[in-house]
């Protein structure tokens, strides 16, 4: 991204910066000590980048931005400890991230667009449909940024915020190729989850990119007729096309594969569910995740209770199916699956 003919150098891979540093006239070896600052050191301006004269840090002002979003508010669920970030980005868009701490380690949840244009009915990101896409220097800040304020450092990135990130194909996939650098940030792919609508043609590219990470579908229905009702990307792409493309990436990556499903009473929680969901996933090395459906406030979409979801879990346990509920983190705070939305300029309610 360009701005005011200043160039975006969080976005910028090694090569890239290197180039860059070259036609200002500067010696190769800056490219690397800035790539260190923006990627290892979570710099985000180029006053704290010690190591270059006064001059130079100057002159790169002059013709590039750090694209790092301001952190502009957290919020601290009460209940298990993850924290909501709320960033703003130079334009004056808003997007927000989500830190979830486990004993393996601790796991950001970022957003990859601002806004989503996928339009699912249960889900408050959609809302507003999508204002922009994210550069990967946006997305990276938005780890950045977590380590900064915590001091400790990020070991699981899940693109798991609002967004669709195979709607944001080769950005997206910038940001994991910069984060999974071992020049760089150095996160491992495997600790690296992308999870989509089932956008086909994606799922079939990242396969060629022959990258380690993790691959997630928001399945959510068994079959067409009812994922329809609920997610309008069902109607571009079947479930078969979408499972076909699934068996290939998974024929050259060989991770398990995830499949998020956001239990709806009365909607997606009956016992033909069941059936069908086996049958469709039978014999496929995978996980189904249960995510008892958020509120959001737009719709009327509830829950089943938790001793209906147990139950739906022990049908498909019993047939075989590997299978948890999402613990669901920060739901006191709006930071659970499908509530982080939108927010508009600075006199918004935040
Ligand atoms: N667009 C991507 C990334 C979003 S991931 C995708 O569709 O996979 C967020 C996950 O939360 C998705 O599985 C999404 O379907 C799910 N989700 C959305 N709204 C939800 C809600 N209200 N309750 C539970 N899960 C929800």
């Amino acid at each position: 991204m360009i701005e005011n003919n200043l160039k975006d150098i969080s976005s910028m891979d090694l090569a890239g910066l290197t180039e860059f540093i070259l036609s200002l006239g500067e010696k190769k070896f800056r490219a690397r000590q800035i790539y260190d600052w923006i990627n290892k050191k979570n710099a985000m301006s180029f006053a704290e980048m010690t190591d270059l004269s006064k001059a130079l840090r100057e002159k790169l002002a002059g013709e590039a931005f750090l694209a790092a979003p301001e952190a502009v508010s957290t919020q601290v669920s009460k209940i298990d400890g993850t924290m909501k970030v709320l960033y703003r980005m130079r334009d004056g868009n808003y997007v927000e991230s989500v830190l979830m701490k486990y004993k393996h380690g601790n796991s950001v949840c970022i957003s990859t667009q601002v806004g989503c244009r996928m339009g699912c009915a249960f889900c408050a990101s959609t809302i507003g449909g999508l204002t922009r896409n994210l550069t990967p220097g946006e997305m990276l800040g938005q780890i950045y940024g977590i380590e900064r304020m915590t001091g400790e450092r990020v070991s699981n990135v899940v693109c798991m915020g609002t967004g669709e990130p195979l709607d944001n194909y080769d950005n997206v996939v910038r940001f994991i190729r910069m984060l999974t650098d071992q020049d760089g940030h150095n996160i491992s792919e495997r600790n690296v989850t992308l999870s989509t609508c089932g956008i086909v043609p994606g799922i079939l590219r990242l396969k060629e990119e022959d990258l380690m990470i993790n691959l997630a579908l928001s399945l959510h229905a068994p079959d067409d007729a009812l994922r329809k009702q609920i997610m309008p990307i069902a109607r571009r792409y079947s479930l078969d096309e979408i499972f076909d493309a699934l068996k290939e990436y998974y024929s050259r990556n060989r991770r398990r594969l995830t499949f998020e499903y956001s239990l709806i009473a009365g909607v997606n929680d009956s016992d033909e569910c069941v059936t069908k969901l086996v049958q469709r996933v039978r014999g496929m090395n995978c996980l189904i995740n249960l995510i008892p459906v958020n509120p959001v406030r737009e719709n009327n979409f509830v829950a089943p209770s938790g001793g209906a979801s147990l139950a739906f879990q022990k049908k498909l346990e019993k047939c075989g199916i590997n299978v948890t509920i999402r613990r669901e983190m920060g739901r006191d705070i709006d930071g659970a699956c499908g509530q982080l939305r939108k927010r508009y300029m600075e006199t918004d309610n935040i």
